[in-house]
């Protein structure tokens, strides 16, 4: 009876919006609130029981979505009543309504209970057609609940049930009401394709009967839907349509829900302003009604707006309020995001460790929520959250599970999607079977009958095929939507994978950017070193050799061996800092090994015959007259380091340098060096760590006998840049030898290569007269390289840069170009490329040495 009262309202108001072009909210506000105050004048008239019930039900249900507190204070008084002396009928009644408010007000529990009791009153009453409604109006309502409680299974059977019963009892509202709610369920398991078909299926059937309130309802999925596919403008229109109608009915409920629904479309345009402006509205009236589940989405959803505007102070103050609110009243699926996007702005704010707290609540809250998708996110954020702290063993832990549940949902989607099509296959397999079943025996009957009658039937038959032909087709399309929504899922999980690709590349990118700069600076700092060091050393040699007071040779020796000191450290460490940098190139060139260890030999040897030591060079061709090609700089440099450090580390004795040419065929030769002494000698357990930088074979090294430990690591880095690699025998107290195998290419022949060199002009007797030009933008450099050149007798001309070096070339003749490489206006390469074009044959000419300190 209440039902039918209730539906009868229901037509007369759609009469009435009907015929009122003007209708407005306020009016339905008005007309609402006047039914109900008859209601209630009534309900004080009455006395009987079963009038007074009746009348109570009706304002609890009419209540139940404006004032939802008073509602259920009717509804508990309806109980009490019904409980002395009611029947069944209005026990499940109070029941049932009662478990609807409470659910509104996010009182899951007990309205669970609610519902419970409501079923049980209704089974026990019977089969009868209106009490079957009342029990499917029941388990849709347990469905919903269900819905809201993360229980998508349990929730899709209890829609199933009521549906059942809905078309036994062909009852279109309440068919439509199911198909729209397992649309829900759908859409909840990230199966858009079947939830659009459902949403549809209930839009057809409401639109068809004018069913406003389920209209609403069903415009507003249909707005998430579309907002899922990132189709906005047309979500909002939903939404919209949505508002007007709950507007027009007065529905608050349904008026918050568009509220929140309008402003996280705004959201998602970027609009924040405007989206927080509805979402403050609907905040408002949420906490007019005292709608906790309410309140709780709006804070949500005001926290997220501040979140994606990166203000983490307030975004943290809504969704702690909003996760508070969910907890209060267990509703898991809102914990379980509120603690996600809760995590998320705490890692936005830098502070990981509470981001990962939070994180790992939301992951459990998930799990037990069946809020899987929510759960995607949150494993990914726990990676990154992780990652940051330097954490990489569970930041990885997390990208798998993260990785493994995507591939599982994928691919539980994907069995669902089959095992529910092969059941739509069967079914229709079924229908076909039987349809032709008919079809035959029809035939058979015809054949019987009159031919004509027969052809009626074959056409039958015929349009029945096509009709089955256009569902198969049908069908098809759905898998390819079905299909298509999974392809997008996936492609979207690569997408996020690709993301953080890309953010990794860029880490190691900033990675790589500090390396360099590092490097740059080092090099940059010992270059910038060396000029001015160079001057201090030339500066210093040019006052010992003219001639100073006896008293200040000795003050001039010490600057002289300090700066020297220096100078080698900074040399040492431009040279590692290249070698580390991988910027050293190991040149190929044609040279004579012989000529060259001993030019070597010759200059090391004037210290040795300071120290009162011999030193010896054994140098073993085995008969091989030919040129090597290789990078005489660096040999040079690999042998004075090792010569150095045994002349440094030897008072009596002799120290041996050892070139032995061990092998030669097919155009190479294998040389091996050595470099003996008889000196103090290496301890066993330090004979490897001296080839590290900076380190000495022992604490008192540099106290006794200076250095850095540097020179053994650069030997080291260059003999294995020219693919040998170097040893050392040593015995404390006896000596050391340190020796390395390299290979070469072979030259041309030494007589060859002499000859070429005779063809070499040799210069007029001396340097006396050589016009020499020095091109050098270094004040204290210009003055150091006259003063050494001065004692030579040379004819000196100075040019500030490159440009005056080139114009002074134009006007005077020079023997030779002394030229620095970095210079302001023109630089040396620059200059140099415009000597060699010059007109003058003689002028382009002009040997040029590269000058730098
Ligand atoms: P530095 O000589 O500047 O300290 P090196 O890298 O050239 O740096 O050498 C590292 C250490 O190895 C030296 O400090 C010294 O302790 C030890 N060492 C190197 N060559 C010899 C040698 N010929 N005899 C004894 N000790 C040596």
């Amino acid at each position: 009876m209440q039902f039918k009262k209730i539906w009868q309202f229901r037509l007369i108001l759609l009469c009435f919006i009907a015929c009122n072009v003007c209708f407005n909210a306020t009016s339905a506000l008005n007309a609402q609130s006047s039914k109900i105050e008859k209601l209630k004048i009534e309900l004080a008239e009455t006395s009987t029981d079963t009038a007074q019930m009746k009348l109570i039900y009706r304002i609890a249900y009419s209540l139940r979505t404006s004032q939802p507190i008073e509602a259920l204070e009717y509804a508990e008084n309806g109980l009490e009543i019904a409980n002395q002396h009611g029947g069944l009928k209005y026990l499940g009644a109070f029941n049932y309504v009662k478990g609807r408010i409470q659910k509104r007000l996010g009182r899951f529990d007990e309205s669970f209970e609610s519902f419970e009791k409501a079923l049980v009153f209704y089974r026990k009453k019977g089969k009868d057609k209106k009490n079957l409604k009342r029990i499917a109006d029941v388990l849709n309502a347990v469905g919903n609940l269900n819905i809201s409680r993360g229980e998508l299974g349990d929730a899709k059977i209890r829609f199933k049930e009521s549906l059942n019963i809905a078309q036994n009892l062909k009852d279109s509202i309440l068919i439509a009401v199911n198909y729209n709610d397992i649309g829900i369920t759908h859409f909840n398991a990230g199966k858009y394709a079947l939830a659009s078909e459902f949403y549809l299926k209930a839009v057809a059937i409401r639109e068809t009967i004018g069913h406003t309130q389920g209209l609403m309802l069903s415009y507003n999925n249909l707005g998430v839907l579309n907002k899922q596919f990132n189709k906005l403008n047309v979500a909002m229109d939903y939404y919209k349509k949505g508002l007007n109608l709950a507007i027009e009915k007065n529905d608050q409920f349904r008026i918050i829900t568009s509220y929140n629904n309008i402003g996280s479309i705004y959201r998602e345009k970027g609009k924040y302003d405007k989206a927080l402006e509805y979402l403050y509205l609907g905040l408002d009236r949420a906490k007019l009604m005292e709608a906790k589940s309410n309140i709780a989405q709006f804070l949500f959803a005001i926290g997220v707006t501040y979140d994606e505007q990166n203000d983490s102070q307030n975004a943290i103050k809504y969704l702690s309020e909003s996760l508070a609110l969910y907890t209060e009243i267990n509703e898991k699926v809102g914990q379980a995001k509120s603690c996600s996007k809760l995590g998320v702005a705490y890692v936005n704010q830098g502070d990981f460790e509470t981001g990962i707290t939070y994180l790992r609540r939301g992951k459990e809250y998930s799990l037990n929520s069946s809020y899987y998708f929510g759960l995607q996110d949150l494993l990914d954020n726990l990676s990154f959250a992780y990652a940051s702290l330097g954490d990489y063993q569970n930041a990885y832990q997390y990208k798998r599970e993260h990785q493994e549940l995507n591939d599982s949902l994928v691919s539980a989607q994907a069995q669902q999607t089959v095992l529910e099509l092969q059941q739509e296959y069967e079914d229709e397999v079924k229908t076909r079977e039987k349809m032709q079943q008919i079809a035959r025996l029809n035939a058979q009957k015809a054949l019987k009958e009159t031919q004509t009658k027969y052809l009626w039937i074959s056409l039958g038959i015929l349009i029945v095929s096509m009709l089955m032909l256009g569902f198969l087709l049908l069908r098809t399309q759905l898998m390819n939507t079905q299909l298509n929504s999974q392809n997008n899922i996936i492609e979207e999980k690569n997408e996020s994978l690709k993301e953080t690709n890309i953010q990794l590349n860029k880490a190691k990118e900033l990675a790589e950017a500090a390396a360099k700069a590092k490097e740059d600076f080092l090099s940059t700092m010992s270059h910038e070193i060396r000029t001015p060091m160079n001057a201090v050393i030339g500066m210093t040699n040019i006052l010992i050799d003219e001639s100073p007071r006896k008293d200040q040779i000795a003050n001039l020796k010490t600057l002289e061996f300090s700066a020297n000191n220096l100078l080698n450290l900074i040399n040492d460490i431009l040279d590692f800092s290249k070698i580390e940098a991988g910027k050293i190139v190991i040149e190929k060139v044609e040279f004579d090994l012989k000529e060259l260890v001993q030019n070597l030999i010759s200059t090391l040897n004037v210290t040795t015959r300071k120290k009162g030591i011999d030193l010896k060079l054994l140098f073993e061709s085995n008969n091989l007259k030919r040129t090597i090609i290789g990078d005489p700089t660096r040999i040079t440099q690999i042998i004075s380091n090792l010569v150095s450090n045994a002349i440094k580390f030897t008072e009596e004795g002799y120290v041996k340098l050892i070139c032995q040419v061990r092998e030669a065929k097919d155009g190479k030769v294998n040389i091996y060096f050595a470099v003996e002494d008889t000196g103090i000698g290496i301890p066993e357990d330090r004979q490897k760590a001296i080839f590290e930088s900076f380190t000495q074979a022992s604490s008192n090294t540099t106290r006794k006998f200076g250095g850095t430990g540097l020179g053994l690591a650069i030997t080291k880095r260059l003999v294995e840049l020219q693919g040998g690699e170097i040893k050392v025998d040593s015995t404390l107290g006896v000596g050391s030898t340190f020796y390395c195998n390299l290979d070469f290419e072979l030259g041309k022949s030494l007589s060859e290569a002499q000859a070429e060199k005779e063809l070499v002009p040799i210069s007029r007797g001396g340097l006396s007269g050589v016009r020499v030009l020095i091109a050098e933008d270094n004040k204290i450099n210009q003055i150091v390289a006259k003063k050494i050149l001065a004692k030579w007798d040379v004819e000196i001309a100075i040019a500030n840069d490159g440009l005056e070096a080139v114009q002074l070339i134009e006007k005077q003749d020079f023997d030779i170009i002394l030229m620095d490489i970095n210079m302001p206006n023109m630089d040396g390469c620059e200059a140099t490329i415009a000597i060699r074009a010059m007109k003058d044959p003689k002028k382009a000419a002009i040997p040029i040495i590269a000058l730098t300190a």
